[in-house]
């Protein structure tokens, strides 16, 4: 890298280059004073290399070294050397090496750092990282994970260039388009009291994009939500957003995970995928199985129905919730069984959090029978079933959830086999289960609207023989809807859309959708679907998502340069913020009641 400031990275030199005349420049990783001689770390994102001063050979360098503390940044040249026998380090790629050094400069100097960048440091407060955020990312942690993430970026464009998709911007300056959550607003100032919505992603502008001829459309697009925010959200992200014509909800997945592949394979090599191809379940099958639309694939402890076993059992609890018309299921912990009363008590905590009235737990005793509260009331004939029907033998421990509300009972079941795979160590690190969830219900019933919604997308389409039947049982009608989860974590979702008028008019009269309110927000997507429109669908993908599983971090924040706390807030560039009044005038705004808030907290 012939440059003025320097030859040579510090990631590059090697036993090789003994002997040549280098200049690194680079940032003072680490020192360590010897009196005749000083060694400093130089790092730059490349990697480290060490160079040495030497006050009897250079002691116009070693002078200029002298007030130099870490994170200075510096410019160091000499001649490369083999370092004496015995201080070689295997663990830098330029550890055979140093420079002696014959002239140093100093670029510029810098204070104290907040924190240690040169090592990782136990219960360092978020806050204070992302206040200097600078150098947060200036740590060779959070250099791998940025870098790893534009390779995944990168690994994408090329994946979709190889699979024909065309690169189209779609403004982000729009009309609200929905996807469940609230709008960022930015008012116009040439149209005062008129507002512009951020993207809650581009759906309406791919489709239209399809209208437009322009089958297999894709954009790195950044997406605004504002809601609230938990370790995989923040207010604005990206995704790999992409629409193609002429499609089936096969014709994407195939398309996608073919991408996915090759993406994976490219960024995160050694990391083995579990599933190849990816399998495909269909979400009542993801419920009833892992108790969850994003299963955690990586182990097995699938759920298990228990209701026959127990429908003759003389217990209220199963009885009311049989008649009840909801369903006793479990899930056995493989050699739990002897776990102790806290460890239950935690167990049952779960089940409560997540909104179960309570949790039964059968520990199978060596000779077959079961213990627990309530053992008692399962006749040996019963708990022959039950272990029959679970599976469970000696030694497990089979935890049991009824509720009269089965897609509830499920879940709690769902959550308890994640933290039961946490517990056992079975989420293994390092493996990637990528699954494709599909044919989720097309509407849910929202009981506080008291009105079907969408249950993904409100344009996804139906599965098309089901269409005629919509109206008469909204409940029952799967939509050509798939989701890919890894690891337990939603990645990405996407449909079949509706691409005929009638049809897309009829499902948001079903979502309680007036005419008038159609015409209002779709306006042009339903004008649209009548000149041409082709039978079309797509997917988007999150970045931030897959970036942070690829990089084996459980916070998006750790993949993001610059973030958002969980309060919305940049603590760096300290926004939201007031505005001056000149601007609000501008924009012909006027703040009501409360005061902006200022800007400590996070
Ligand atoms: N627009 C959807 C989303 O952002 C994705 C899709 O259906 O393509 O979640």
């Amino acid at each position: 890298m012939a440059q003025s400031f320097r030859t040579h990275t510090s990631g590059e030199l090697r036993a090789s280059h003994v002997g040549e005349r280098v200049t690194l420049a680079g940032w003072v990783h680490r020192r360590r004073d010897h009196g005749q001689l000083t060694f400093f770390d130089i790092r730059d994102r490349y990697g480290i290399t060490q160079v040495v001063t030497n006050a009897d050979e250079a002691p116009d360098a070693h002078a200029a070294a002298a007030p130099v503390r870490n994170e200075w940044v510096v410019q160091a040249e000499g001649i490369v050397r083999r370092r004496p026998p015995g201080t070689a380090n295997a663990e830098l790629a330029t550890g055979e090496i140093e420079v002696a050094v014959d002239r140093f400069v100093v670029l510029n100097a810098s204070k104290v750092p907040p924190f240690y960048v040169n090592e990782e440091q136990a219960g360092l407060d978020e806050a204070i990282r992302l206040e200097y955020r600078y150098m947060d990312l200036r740590r060779p942690t959070m250099q791998q994970r940025i870098l790893l993430r534009a390779r995944l970026t990168a690994a994408i464009r090329r994946a979709m260039e190889v699979a024909g998709f065309v690169d189209i911007e779609t403004p982000t300056l729009i009309r609200s388009t929905p996807e469940g959550a609230r709008d960022f607003v930015v008012p116009s100032r040439m149209q005062p009291g008129l507002f512009y919505a951020l993207p809650q992603s581009p759906q309406q502008l791919k489709q239209l994009l399809m209208v437009s001829g322009y089958d297999r459309y894709f954009q790195l697009a950044r997406c605004y939500r504002d809601e609230d925010l938990r370790g995989d959200r923040q207010l604005e992200f990206t995704q790999l957003d992409l629409e193609m014509s002429f499609v089936d909800e096969a014709d994407v997945m195939d398309t996608v995970e073919a991408a996915v592949l090759a993406v994976t394979h490219e960024v995160v090599p050694d990391r083995p995928i579990l599933h190849e191809p990816f399998p495909r379940i269909t979400y009542a099958d993801a419920m009833a199985r892992f108790g969850s639309d994003k299963p955690d694939i990586r182990f097995g402890m699938e759920l298990v129905d228990l209701t026959d076993a127990v429908r003759a059992v003389d217990f209220r609890v199963f009885a009311d919730v049989i008649a009840a018309g909801g369903a006793v299921r479990g899930v056995v912990a493989p050699g739990c069984a002897d776990w102790s009363r806290k460890q239950l008590d935690e167990l049952t905590e779960t089940a409560r959090r997540h909104g179960a009235g309570g949790l039964v737990h059968l520990a199978v005793q060596s000779d077959g029978s079961l213990h627990g509260p309530v053992a008692k009331f399962l006749d040996v004939e019963a708990q022959a079933s039950v272990r029959a029907a679970s599976g469970a033998g000696p030694g497990d421990l089979l935890l049991v959830v009824a509720d009269a509300n089965a897609r509830l009972g499920m879940e709690v079941l769902g959550r308890l086999r994640l933290e039961l795979g946490t517990r056992l160590g079975l989420r293994t690190p390092g493996v990637l289960a990528y699954v494709w969830v599909h044919r989720f219900p097309m509407f849910t019933w929202d009981e506080e609207g008291k009105r079907w919604d969408a249950t993904h997308n409100p344009f996804s389409a139906p599965v098309w023989d089901q269409a005629d039947r919509m109206e008469a049982d909204p409940g029952a009608i799967d939509a050509q809807q798939y989701d890919l989860a890894l690891n337990g974590w939603e990645l990405g979702g996407g449909s079949v859309r509706i691409h005929r008028r009638d049809l897309l008019e009829r499902a948001f009269a079903l979502m309680g959708h007036s005419v008038e309110g159609m015409r209002d927000q779709f306006g042009a997507l339903l004008d649209a679907l009548e000149f041409g429109a082709p039978p079309h669908g797509g997917i988007a993908i999150g970045i931030d998502r897959w970036a942070a599983l690829l990089a084996d971090v459980e916070n998006i924040r750790e993949v993001t340069a610059f973030p958002k706390t969980q309060a919305g807030r940049d603590l760096m560039m300290r926004a939201p913020a007031p505005l001056a009044p000149q601007q609000l005038g501008d924009l012909s705004l006027k703040i009501a009641e409360s005061e902006p808030g200022g800007d400590t907290g996070s």
